[in-house]
């Protein structure tokens, strides 16, 4: 089941696609770009009048989107840096398959994706006996053992989804979780809203799943029957789901209920049958995230007849598998989802698009050949000390807090004092010995990876937790917090040049890569996660006083925000973003506070023209210079809890008066608020 986490940024893989011209790899390890870069500002712009563009006006001028990309940024360059390093590992392994084990099956996992002529024979042998089994069923009250097969294979894209997740009341013990799914579009909102753009957005959906009938091979009067039945479906389902904003409250997620009371929410699916085709360990509770959503579910079980559930079967099995079936599949999807959902202007390279699922699906693999050349010991030394200093950093600003009471000061210590530093990489490797890889036959061998997956998940149930385990790979270019956990994880992808860069001086690498520790730190205490004690249980551990005060002061933020345009006329949604744009204030301030204390006996020169104190703050922006596209925007408008990188950076700075001094801003100017409107939270 897929984890909660608070990343740092938004992160659709299928999203990172990268140039299209086929260069050639990078050589022995990934290229070295410095932090902080002079020709990425624009000197003619005002830092007090619009901060970002001072510190990212060159690089947004000299780095245009490339053609099969949905945006471009610092972040997706040092990915991209990634891939090319990756690529030579990858094509030297899938060459000469007699190394070792791990390398053997990363090898042969690129090996089958790159061997186009084998996908193209291959069309859509890898899910037909899925499609067999569909089209085999005899009655809706017979589908429960073929949804276990289905949704084992392809998540939950089919109807809903399974797997396991940390007790809400006892983090230490995983149990059995439900949660929604089922839908092709982003969000639910997608269904629902009747704006221009959303109605025609659900009219080019409803034409891309006519499409994918039409290449199944349906006549065109079939496959728009199908599509409008599976579009219908998905409304229905889509009606019955929480907003991402609702979701953001831990207790309207928790529901933790027996399988008997699951047999009385949804009677339609046989759970008894369920789980034991799934084969899960024995269990007595299982948290059922949005049982509205299971109560629709059933409702549509019971009302739909047999032929329809078969077609939205059917499209869904194809559907999430397209990118990697043969080009005439793998196309449709592209377009859609990619080209008019979000903008790019053509196919990424394939063997781009192989590095990245081979990440995705073997990423712990292909990570212990990647850290081995990116990740030195020294490099680890570096980062954790610049934790720990972010860590105390944060230990004395709750001390200082004028507006909290003793008592939740100790409890948010003790959290504090709780969390686990991941940095890097996991000690302990994912073994994927059992994955069964063939070289011929890539569609099934992404099966097989996801099905082993589904697997490690749903045997941890009834297990204690394993607080030594990870949920991004080795070099993802990203960070995130876990409330449950209650611990900060760097992956070795985001601790490279120029986002922390051993070469550089303090000021921009705490102002970056100390800003993200300090951001992630601070999602633990953040709208969200401080409603989670120090072992990561929903639990209240503050005084109403304290809290009602925390509120008013997540209020300020949330109402900065709100004025803000995402893109044509949508506005941040602050209510969404919150959790975020908390966490970006608070980090900067802990790095600031961070970089003066490990700075305090050095005498500190100005570079390039620049104060240490501007260089702090340029160092800051930098991370989020990047360009966008409008369709990709509206994705973002919807779905991402983060605002877009303009406001993470414009709408911190406003907040940090250390800003203004460092480049004598005055009251009246934009980057500047009036001293009594300045949000501060921690
Ligand atoms: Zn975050």
């Amino acid at each position: 089941m897929r984890k909660i986490i608070f990343a740092f940024l938004f992160w659709l893989l299928v999203s990172a696609a990268l140039f299209a011209q086929e260069k050639s790899p990078a050589g022995s390890e990934p290229a070295y770009t410095p932090s902080l870069d002079i020709n990425a500002m624009d000197k003619s712009a005002e830092p007090c009048v619009d901060f970002y563009q001072y510190s990212c006006g060159g690089w947004k001028k000299a780095n245009p989107i490339p053609p099969d990309e949905t945006s471009w940024s610092v972040y997706a360059k040092l990915y991209e840096d990634n891939l090319n390093f990756l690529r030579t590992i990858l094509e030297d392994a899938a060459r000469h398959p007699g190394q070792d084990a791990v390398t053997h099956k990363i090898g042969d996992f690129y090996g089958a994706c790159i061997d186009q002529s084998e996908v193209e024979r291959r069309g859509l042998s890898a899910v037909e006996p899925d499609l067999d089994a569909i089209a085999r069923l005899r009655a809706t009250r017979e589908i429960t053992p073929l949804l276990t097969r289905l949704q084992f294979a392809y998540g939950r894209t089919i109807l809903f989804d399974q797997g396991s997740t940390q007790d809400p009341d006892n983090s230490e013990q995983q149990i059995a979780a439900l949660d929604r799914g089922g839908l092709g579009l982003p969000d639910r909102d997608y269904y629902l809203k009747e704006d221009a753009k959303s109605r025609e957005t659900r009219r080019r959906y409803l034409e891309h799943v006519r499409k994918v009938f039409r290449l199944m091979g349906e006549t065109p009067a079939s496959a728009n029957q199908d599509a409008a039945t599976v579009v219908r479906i998905e409304t229905a389902l889509a009606k019955a789901q929480l907003t991402r904003v609702e979701r953001r409250d831990p207790y309207k997620l928790k529901h933790k209920m027996k399988v008997a009371d699951l047999t009385r929410l949804a009677p339609e699916i046989r759970w008894e049958i369920y789980y034991q085709e799934l084969h899960y360990p024995e269990f007595q509770i299982v948290n059922v995230a949005e049982p509205e959503y299971f109560r629709q579910v059933n409702q549509e079980l019971s009302s739909e007849p047999l032929r329809n559930w078969k077609a939205y079967l059917r499209f869904h099995v194809v559907d999430s598998s397209s990118p990697y079936l043969s080009a005439k599949f793998a196309d449709e999807n592209f377009d859609f989802y990619l080209e008019y959902l979000r903008g790019a202007k053509q196919q990424q390279a394939r063997w781009k698009r192989c590095v990245e699922w081979t990440d995705r699906d073997l990423g712990e693999a292909l990570g212990q050949v990647y850290v081995k050349t990116v990740f030195s010991p020294e490099l680890k030394a570096g980062t954790l000390d610049m934790v720990r200093r972010i860590e105390d950093s944060m230990g004395e600003r709750i001390r200082e807090l004028d507006w909290m009471s003793p008592e939740t000061k100790q409890q948010a210590l003790a959290k504090l004092a709780a969390i686990r530093n991941k940095i890097g990489y996991p000690d302990k490797w994912r073994d994927y010995s059992s994955v069964r890889i063939a070289r011929d036959d890539f569609a099934g061998d992404v099966q097989r990876a996801n099905e082993f997956e589904r697997r490690r998940d749903i045997n941890k149930v009834g297990q204690p937790v394993d607080h030594g385990e990870w949920d991004m790979s080795p070099p993802t270019v990203n960070a995130y917090y876990n409330d449950e956990m209650n611990d900060i994880n760097f992956p070795a992808g985001v601790l490279q040049p120029p986002l922390y860069d051993a070469k550089m001086d303090d000021a921009p690498n705490y102002g970056d890569t100390g800003g993200t520790i300090g951001h992630e730190l601070t999602h633990g205490f953040d709208d969200e996660g401080s409603q989670f004690d120090a072992h990561g249980n929903l639990r209240n551990w503050w005084t109403k006083d304290d809290r009602a005060k925390f509120d008013a002061r997540t209020k300020c933020v949330e109402d900065q925000y709100a004025q803000y345009v995402a893109i044509d006329d949508i506005h941040v949604n602050s209510k969404l973003t919150l959790g975020e744009d908390v966490a970006d204030l608070g980090g900067e301030i802990l790095a600031y506070m961070a970089w003066k204390d490990a700075t305090k006996d050095k005498q500190l020169e100005p570079i390039d023209g620049l104060t240490p104190d501007q260089r702090f703050f340029v160092g800051f922006a930098q991370w989020a210079c990047s360009n966008d596209r409008d369709q990709d925007l509206r994705v973002r408008a919807a779905t991402d809890p983060h605002s877009p990188p303009k406001y993470r950076i414009n709408g911190v700075v406003v907040n940090m008066p250390d800003f203004s001094k460092a480049f004598s801003c005055k009251v009246g100017q934009p980057m500047v608020k009036p001293e009594d409107k300045v949000c501060k939270v921690w």
